[in-house]
């Protein structure tokens, strides 16, 4: 049975709803279907912490493999009170489309731990991950599942992850990417996601003559996608006139000083109480009379009870899934473009990508080399789906979804998994 379009759908549904779009689109035939639209293999793990006070903590952990047809899984650990099996097991599947629509060697997967990581010292969060970490490394592995940061996790918590893992497996700098540049990090990763957003902002506004430059930019998120969203995209010209984080949002008509605010979260914490700029919420700075809408925070921002007021005409998904399939289709017909996340924040794992071939190669590229060749990946990523979508008269996100649905099938096909 096929997701139903409705209110009520869960990230996985989700997610799942446009699989199966695709699906229908490029008649892809049952069997298949019943192999991409689960799970390969799903860890439940319970994480016991010691905590500072003493006291023992219980949490719940996941790691989730999607599918590892076109290469070994891939994909990031969040650290989040939601981040259950269903949000992982959604956030997995967008990892092996992603993949495939960046054309990267890898298959898709994701991890995560529900835990409140601002009321953790470093030493509890270390613990966490180690111990996380030395539950779920019998299916990790250079060749077999890499991590990587996601949500409130960070290159710290990979050079945890990597100690932990070498300690069972013997010392591989590989097996996880977005380490610290010391520890064998690439160049240039930390900035990636977000530069991947703004390069395929750049490809829309070319591909579209809706212009950057002097564009109104709301950015919704001011961790490392945001933020460093915020900044290349100032560089390109745009006007970025709200930004928020967790705390609320700022807004400033002529446009906020990206760095300005960047000092300012590094100084207090927060951007929120930035000079020069009016308050407004999480959920105000969504429906802005603006020309590009940016989230970068979490999954299910625009759903059925905003869509219709949403005022930008551009989208671009630097947050996995914000977008729901009911909002999705309404803002469709309103004629709102949406650069879908699995081309948007792809960038990421592309430097992923390059992380661990140069891990593998023991060589490190320059950053400059990076960049280069993540444009190239981004820039092919949107010309394929853009492409496409015309010639079908289809939206990004269908584009993108049957590309990568397509590709996943074939690698099955070769393989022989049907
Ligand atoms: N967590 C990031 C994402 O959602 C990056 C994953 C990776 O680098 O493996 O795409």
């Amino acid at each position: 049975m096929t997701v139903q379009l409705s209110d009520t759908l869960t990230p996985h549904q989700s997610v799942t709803y446009f699989f199966d779009r695709a699906a229908d689109c490029i008649g892809l035939d049952d069997e298949m279907r019943d192999v991409l639209r689960g799970s390969y293999r799903e860890l439940s793990v319970q994480v016991p912490v010691r905590m500072d006070d003493g006291r023992l903590m219980v949490f719940n952990g996941y790691r989730v493999q999607h599918n590892g047809a076109r290469g070994p899984y891939k994909g990031g650990i969040r650290y989040h009170p939601e981040a259950d099996i269903d949000e992982v097991r959604a956030l997995a599947a967008l990892m092996t489309w992603k993949t495939a629509i960046a054309d990267l060697p890898f298959g898709g997967a994701k991890g995560g731990v529900q835990c409140e990581t601002y009321l953790m010292s470093e030493s509890e969060k270390q613990r966490l991950t180690r111990r996380f970490t030395g539950m779920i490394a019998y299916i990790l592995g250079v060749n077999r599942d890499i991590p990587a940061p996601d949500m409130n996790t960070n290159a710290q918590t990979m050079a945890w992850m990597m100690d932990e893992f070498g300690k069972r497996y013997g010392h591989n700098p590989a097996c996880v990417t977005g380490k610290p540049v010391e520890l064998g990090g690439s160049l240039g990763r930390e900035a990636a996601t977000g530069r991947g957003v703004v390069f395929t902002a750049i490809e829309h506004a070319k591909r579209t003559g809706v212009p950057l430059e002097g564009a109104r930019v709301a950015i919704q998120g001011f961790g490392n996608v945001g933020s460093w969203t915020a900044r290349l995209i100032a560089e390109t010209g745009a006007r970025v006139v709200a930004l928020s984080d967790i705390r609320g949002g700022i807004y400033n008509e002529k446009g906020i000083d990206v760095e300005a605010a960047w000092t300012q979260q590094t100084l207090t914490g927060s951007i929120v109480d930035l000079e020069g700029c009016d308050k407004l919420s999480n959920d105000e700075l969504l429906l802005l009379d603006v020309d590009w809408l940016i989230p970068a925070a979490l999954g299910g921002v625009i759903d059925s009870r905003n869509a219709a007021n949403i005022k930008a005409r551009v989208i671009v998904e630097a947050a996995n899934h914000p977008v729901t399939p009911v909002a999705d289709a309404a803002l469709g017909d309103a004629g709102v473009t949406i650069v879908p996340d699995i081309i948007a924040n792809a960038g990421g794992v592309t430097v992923s990508y390059f992380e661990w071939t140069q891990n593998i190669q023991q060589f490190r590229w320059e950053e400059e080399q990076v960049n280069e060749q993540l444009q190239k990946v981004m820039r092919k990523a949107y010309a394929d789906v853009a492409s496409y979508a015309e010639n079908k008269s289809l939206s990004l996100r269908e584009a993108a979804f049957a590309i990568a649905v397509q590709r996943v099938a074939r690698a099955a096909n070769l393989r022989g998994y049907v």
